[in-house]
């Protein structure tokens, strides 16, 4: 049963500047409603260091069929219709599907993380797979809340990857965003010419979310995507810094996936450029075949290498992503979704450690994770944007 009304103690890093007070914060059916400074402890739920939980704003979470692939050139294991993604994914039975997706779900949330943003391929079948992998961590009780941004894909199969790269896979988008809150595709460069732009309005026309992989492999899809008026851009790893400032002026969130890009080699994306251009940049796993799901290690390549502070570091893993996403999570503050974790300050792994913030951002990982709210018992329940 879920608890109503709970205290969580400790340095809690509040505010969107993450500063550290010694107290406490009031939790009340899911949301926060106070933040004490009590250095001398109070009776509480859980003791430690209590922070946001992560925003994980890019998933693709059907990977979960195939953790282990060969590491070979990005287009021959991820570009639909053939890549090995999408083979392996046709010939994966649902069941088997959603088995695998629901790990990665209890995954997420046993590590920290309180909601994300899938691009689920397979067309209307895809998105119901991942609505009964939802269900299915929900009610095994591995997970109890997850807020889950559901970005289907048109052209659809059996709830795997078959993408549609011709034009009769448009009408499937109605139906998609009858239960997805929007449209996740591949780069413009995959698709027939027009296609991308057919799914862009209708999406738009329906009132759903449209995101798109753009600057990933390398820059000759970024103007094309851009030309599409996107809700939401993923990688930017080739963008220029005209292409970011058109971003900038344009308000498009963008969401950087540093370990996925790592892993396929096409380089690392700008993030010191993007937010000195103002952008709103938020953070992804990416696919589950390259990297799992964890946002700690997402914060420490973040932090190792983009020479950007800790600050931005956690913000981007963070609130960034729940404003990408349109979610009320993401900051400790009075009102907001109590979407917290709390870390044993006190573990082999923290213990000393004297900069909370840095130890959060360079250090911390999933097992020192003491609280989740997002674990079964401490929530209100799994949601479906
Ligand atoms: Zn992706």
């Amino acid at each position: 049963m879920p608890i109503d009304e709970y205290l969580l103690s400790g340095s809690i890093l509040c505010g969107e500047d993450f500063d550290v007070v010694e107290g406490y914060i009031c939790i009340r059916d899911g949301v926060i409603t106070e933040i004490c400074e009590e250095p001398g402890g109070v009776d509480a739920l859980a003791h430690g260091i209590v922070l946001p939980a992560f925003v994980n704003a890019h998933t693709h979470i059907g990977d979960s069929v195939l953790k282990d692939p060969p590491i070979t050139d990005i287009a021959s294991l991820v570009r639909p219709p053939d890549g090995l993604k999408h083979r392996v994914l046709r010939e994966t039975s649902t069941h088997d599907l959603v088995h695998a997706m629901r790990a990665s779900i209890c995954d997420m949330v046993k590590t920290g993380t309180c909601a994300f943003a899938d691009f689920r391929e397979g067309g209307l079948p895809g998105v119901l797979a991942l609505m009964r992998a939802i269900d299915a961590a929900t009610s095994s009780g591995c997970a109890g809340a997850v807020d889950a941004v559901i970005l289907g894909r048109p052209g659809g199969g059996k709830g795997g990857g078959e993408d549609g790269a011709e034009g009769d896979g448009v009408d499937e988008i109605d139906s998609i965003l009858e239960l997805a809150g929007g449209i996740g595709i591949s780069s413009t460069n995959d698709y027939a010419e027009g296609f991308a732009a057919a799914i862009a309005a209708r999406t738009r026309r329906q009132g759903g979310v449209f995101a798109i992989h753009a600057g990933e492999l390398d820059s000759t899809d970024i103007r094309g995507a851009l030309e599409l008026d996107p809700d939401l851009l993923i990688h930017l790893v080739h963008a220029s810094r005209d292409d970011l400032c058109r971003v900038a002026g344009e308000n498009i969130p963008v969401v950087v996936c540093i370990r996925s890009n790592l892993v396929t080699r096409v380089g690392i994306p700008p993030v010191k450029e993007m937010l000195a251009q103002g952008l709103l940049v938020a953070a992804g796993t990416d696919n589950v075949m390259f990297n799992s799901v964890d946002i700690f290690s997402e914060m420490k390549f973040l932090s190792s290498l983009c020479q950007i502070d800790e600050r931005q570091v956690l913000r981007i893993c963070t609130r960034a992503g729940a404003l990408a996403l349109g979610l009320n999570c993401g900051v400790i503050e009075p009102g907001m979704d109590a979407r917290v974790t709390v870390l044993d300050k006190d573990s082999y792994n923290l213990s000393g450690a004297t900069n909370t913030l840095r130890s959060v951002v360079r250090r911390a990982r999933a097992g020192d994770v003491i609280f989740c709210s997002g674990d079964a018992g401490a929530g209100t329940g799994a949601r479906m944007q």
